[in-house]
């Protein structure tokens, strides 16, 4: 809780600096893929398609250290391809968290307790554990069986030493209600991580599964039901209220894509994440040289069915910071 303050308190700080310099478009948080190797090859996985050469490659610590700094954001989210396969994670994620920048580690867990001896508890770390589902589903999703039972072992193990640990869930067509609500359950209550964070899955292009993204009315219906009867309140949900209305279709965004830019071996990638219309070389650069009003819903048919954290989580945080009523709503959690 002592850490989610500090937190909390951090970017409200830096969200009132960015007001008073007048400053109209900044990142909150930069994805980091510093490779695109993996050790899986999930289906649903927009990001492994490259070839080898491009696979071999990995970031230098002062490439990756040098483009969060130029780009002044608060939080990274270290993610790929697999970040522990990456032999200087630690160093870069060491760097970031010695810069007081808030670092979330996104792993499948299939390396974690090998490498956990390299990282160091801080409140300006965490490891983001991706878990899909329950074992049968989560080992589904990741096309290889055995996986849940390690990442499982891996939270386990982590939080024995001390780390901060969350997860992150996708969600396609193949999940319910019902499997949305068990997953967070066990996450929540028998694993008792210490936060939560939801998304629905994006259709990659590249990705070679593309019949199971789910479309915004699905995404609208799953979330629904799986949040009735007040649940939504007792999971240790990383998000900010707002965002999660807008999963369940009580309010509705435009995207916000430069608050949570993506910066990867290729530069900082137009316009976000999930898709690459090109690449800048600075923060700076892809704020002035893109064209942020031709993308979203209704506006670029890739975004039709997006409903993702790096498009809409910034606008649901800005729109927070602007209402008193949505700033209590957020800090009674
Ligand atoms: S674990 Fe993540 S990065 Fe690796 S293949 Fe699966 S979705 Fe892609
Ligand atoms: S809606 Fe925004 S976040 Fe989603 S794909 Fe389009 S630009 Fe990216």
């Amino acid at each position: 809780m002592a850490v989610r303050i500090r937190q909390s308190t951090r970017m409200g700080w830096y969200l009132m600096r960015q007001r008073l310099a007048k400053r109209e478009k900044f990142p909150l948080i930069v994805e980091l893929e510093p490779l695109f190797q993996c050790n899986l090859q999930c289906s649903g996985c927009g990001k492994i398609q490259h070839p080898d050469h491009v696979l071999q490659r990995r970031m230098s610590v002062e490439q990756a250290v040098g483009a969060i700094e130029e780009s002044g954001a608060p939080m990274v989210s270290i993610a790929g391809g697999e970040p522990l396969i990456h032999p200087e994670i630690h160093i870069i994620a060491g760097e970031l968290v010695a810069r007081k920048k808030f670092v979330y580690l996104c792993t499948n867990a299939l390396l974690l307790e090998r490498k956990l001896d390299n990282f160091t508890p801080s409140p300006y770390f965490a490891w983001a554990i991706h878990i899909d589902g329950l074992r049968e589903r989560h080992d589904a999703s990741v096309e290889r069986s055995g996986v849940f039972d390690k990442a499982v072992a891996a939270i386990g193990a982590a939080k024995r030493r001390g780390f901060r640990v969350s997860t992150n869930t996708t969600f396609f067509t193949h999940d319910s209600p019902k499997t949305v609500r068990e997953v967070l359950d066990f996450l929540n209550d028998d694993l008792e991580v210490d936060e939560m964070m939801i998304s629905p899955a994006y259709a990659y292009e590249k990705a070679p599964d593309q019949e199971h993204f789910l479309g915004v009315t699905q995404t609208r219906e799953l979330f629904s039901q799986a949040f009735a009867d007040g649940r939504r309140k007792r999971w240790r949900l990383n998000h900010s209220p707002l965002f999660l209305d807008f999963l369940e279709g009580k309010t509705d965004f435009e995207c916000t894509a430069w608050g949570i830019p993506s910066y990867s071996l290729f530069g900082w990638q137009r316009p976000c994440y999930l898709m690459s219309d090109g690449y800048a070389q600075t923060y700076k650069e892809l704020l002035e040289s893109t064209d942020w009003s031709s993308y979203g819903r209704g506006r670029d048919p890739r975004c039709e069915n997006c409903m993702a954290h790096c498009g809409y989580e910034p606008t649901a945080v800005l729109q927070t910071t602007r209402s008193l009523k949505q700033s209590l709503r957020a800090l009674a959690g």
